[in-house]
């Protein structure tokens, strides 16, 4: 099976509102001391065969081209070549000259936090690109060679209408991107976002305003001819990302950095989202905090179910059951005939998946299979 490989470089130029990942403002003592940290970390992990790499964020060009090109030849010397490499990156950041660099460097495809092509909207979200920026991006990526452009669109922006939604959306498919991924905004506790919908509620969608958007995104992205492969991503023939589909097909990971989460063999372990504590751990060759489980039987399966039912595939039946050793027409027997009533799956001969309707409470699915014990 397959091995991916991510690394987690989670400076930004600024902080967006909405945003709970990992991250902090760039500044060049603290990048420079963590790219030490994560070389150490690095060095101190055993040669392995790695098929993905992905470098996330963060925001991965806060570092400069040169910088990222001499990481990747790094995680190559240990993983071997990948054959897919990603870089997510804020579009305001790119260089005319950076591709040429990534390209050389082995990079195959880009991410690029679009969010919306609305300018207001990018406003409210606390980005600071223009689109402009962003066909300039997809411009220079095409013509240095990039195998793969992703744009990350979200939806559910508080100000957003059907209408301009339908419009950011109509503008990136005029781009012919190779993958788009949309997310729907969730406000996080302890964000700036958090505080606002607890002054402001109505600003922010209901499921069922959410929804709209959602539907407007499949038809269109569909009608476009781009596979809705899972819940949030849709791609040309040929250009799935083969390392998310290694998460939802619950292979095996690899993180470095920061907070970073790795699965192996059954064991699940995240780093510290320290950074203090991460950067000293691995600059000194101490073992980094981490939290770490092991998941066996139902929690496994349970698991493995939910990010299978993520996927246009769905669950195969036949090969979960030389996987994990369930049966689970019979196992789920219940949860998957409660959802096979109700619409929200589809029962066929050899898998078990969302229907059409189901995508839209996918979660609700999902989550039923894992209180099963
Ligand atoms: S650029 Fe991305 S990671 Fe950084 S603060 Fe904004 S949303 Fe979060």
């Amino acid at each position: 099976m397959a091995l991916g490989v991510y690394v987690h470089l989670p400076f930004c130029p600024y902080l967006c509102p909405y945003c709970d990942f990992a991250k902090w403002p760039m500044r060049a003592s603290a990048a420079g001391r963590y790219l030490e940290a994560l070389y150490a970390e690095l060095e101190r992990h055993p040669p392995a065969a790695a098929a993905t790499l992905f470098l996330g964020g963060g925001t991965p060009n806060a570092y400069d081209a040169a910088t990222i090109a001499a990481l990747v030849a790094r995680l190559r010397e240990r993983f071997g070549a990948f054959e897919e490499t990603s870089i997510e990156l804020n579009p305001e950041l790119v260089r005319a000259g950076d591709f040429d660099a990534y390209v050389r460097a082995g990079i195959t495809r880009i991410s690029i936090g679009v969010q919306s092509f609305d300018p207001r909207e990018i406003a409210i979200l606390g980005r600071k690109h223009t689109p402009h920026d962003v066909e300039q991006v997809i411009a220079w990526g095409r013509s240095a060679g990039v195998e793969s452009i992703s744009l990350d669109l979200m939806f559910a922006v508080p100000g957003q209408t059907l209408s301009t939604w339908r419009q950011s959306l109509q503008r990136a498919i005029g781009l012919q991107p190779d993958h788009v991924s949309t997310y729907g905004l969730t406000v996080e506790s302890g964000t700036p976002y958090a505080l606002w919908q607890q002054r402001e509620p109505q600003a922010f969608f209901d499921d069922t305003r959410e929804a709209d958007l959602y539907a407007a995104a499949i038809e269109m992205l569909e009608d476009a001819g781009y596979e809705h492969y899972e819940i949030s991503n849709f791609a040309r023939p040929g250009h799935r990302c083969r390392h998310n589909e290694n998460y939802w097909n619950n292979g095996d990971y690899l993180g470095f950095g920061v907070g970073a989460a790795s699965f192996r063999d059954g064991q699940r372990s995240v780093h510290t989202k320290s950074l203090d504590e991460y950067v000293e751990a691995a600059r000194s060759g101490r073992a980094i905090p981490a939290q770490s489980e092991r998941l066996a039987g139902d929690q496994r399966a349970g698991e493995a179910i939910m990010l299978a039912l993520r996927t246009a595939q769905g669950v195969g039946l036949a090969e979960f059951k030389e996987r994990y050793g369930i049966d689970v027409a019979r196992r789920y027997a219940p949860v998957v005939s409660r959802f096979t009533e109700l619409g929200l799956l589809e029962r066929t001969e050899d898998r078990v998946r969302l229907t059409g309707r189901g995508r839209f409470v996918a979660n609700d699915v999902c989550g039923a299979f894992l209180e099963v014990s």
